[in-house]
């Protein structure tokens, strides 16, 4: 809450606050998509807010739960990342911030592709192939796409999917793989200047007005996985074993103080 203005009335000292200026502005916005983890409102043709929720989710969205101060987080460390990204040079969707639950983005169309970049081999991956160790390296990284559609579970397709589906033409495939893989390896420094391991992140890609293939959503522990020296998880990995939103949400303050994001303030709106 940060005060807005203040103004002495017959020597009563009367503080305005931006949160209620805030409030205001954000129940006028129209609420065009709820998802698992956020609310997306349009601002205007060009422009969205994703508002991150407490909500927590596992095991394909079957198991359900509310983390206080998650959404808080989650919006900070995603901030924390596209500005990283966009100072090296990879053009993402963002735009604004306020230091709340809300990001202003730019609004993009969508490309339904999760697209996944594995330095070890973990979860779905060992699953649908066991031949590989568990944490083995995976060097060059591992590429995937994934088929945006909860129904289906968002399911592994080939490149030429994608291609002869009109998803993409072969150009974009390689543009994306390309920022995919830059990415990657500026996360990879950052975490190992914290001596920090990181395993996968998933990755969602939107198109301009002009064509122009931008990096969207969200960059946080619930769409990576890092762990420290002892194999300690800083990520959403913790809740889909235990189903502890306690313990998630220790992890997440560890990972915002790692990335060194305000957490002092988180429970003061609560
Ligand atoms: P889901 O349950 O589909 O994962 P989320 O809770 O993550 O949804 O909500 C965010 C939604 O907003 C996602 O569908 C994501 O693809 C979409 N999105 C992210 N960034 C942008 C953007 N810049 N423009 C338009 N849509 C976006
Ligand atoms: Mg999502």
């Amino acid at each position: 809450m940060y005060k807005y203005f203040g103004i002495c009335k017959r020597g009563v000292y009367i503080e305005y606050y931006t949160i209620k200026v805030n409030v205001v502005k954000v129940s006028m916005l129209q609420l065009i998509y709820e998802g698992k983890s956020k609310r997306v409102y349009a601002v205007d043709e060009d422009t969205l807010v994703m508002e991150f929720k407490d909500d927590v989710t596992a095991a394909d969205g079957l198991v359900k739960a509310v983390a206080l101060g998650k959404g808080v987080l989650a919006a900070r460390i995603s901030v924390f990342f596209f500005k990283l990204l966009e100072n090296a040079g990879i053009k993402t969707h963002f735009i604004d911030y306020d230091g709340s639950r809300r990001i202003k983005v730019r609004r993009l169309e969508i490309i339904p592709l999760e697209v996944i970049i594995r330095n070890y081999a973990y979860g779905s991956l060992i699953r649908r192939m066991p031949l590989y160790k568990p944490m083995q390296k995976l060097e060059p990284p591992l590429i995937e796409f994934h088929y945006k559609d909860d129904d289906l579970h968002d399911p592994l397709i080939l490149e030429e999917d994608a291609i002869r589906t009109g998803i993409l033409d072969a150009r974009d495939i390689e543009t994306i793989k390309g920022v995919s893989l830059r990415v990657n390896e500026i996360l990879t420094k950052f975490f190992e200047s914290k001596n920090l391991r990181f395993i996968d992140i998933k990755l969602e890609f939107g198109r301009s007005r002009s064509g122009e293939i931008i990096l969207a959503d969200e960059i946080s522990g619930d769409t990576f996985r890092v762990v420290d020296e002892n194999n300690n998880h800083l990520d959403k990995e913790i809740f889909r074993r235990t189903r502890d939103v306690g313990l998630l949400l220790k992890v997440y303050l560890r990972l915002a103080e790692v990335v060194g994001v305000r957490i002092d303030d988180v429970y003061a709106s609560y």
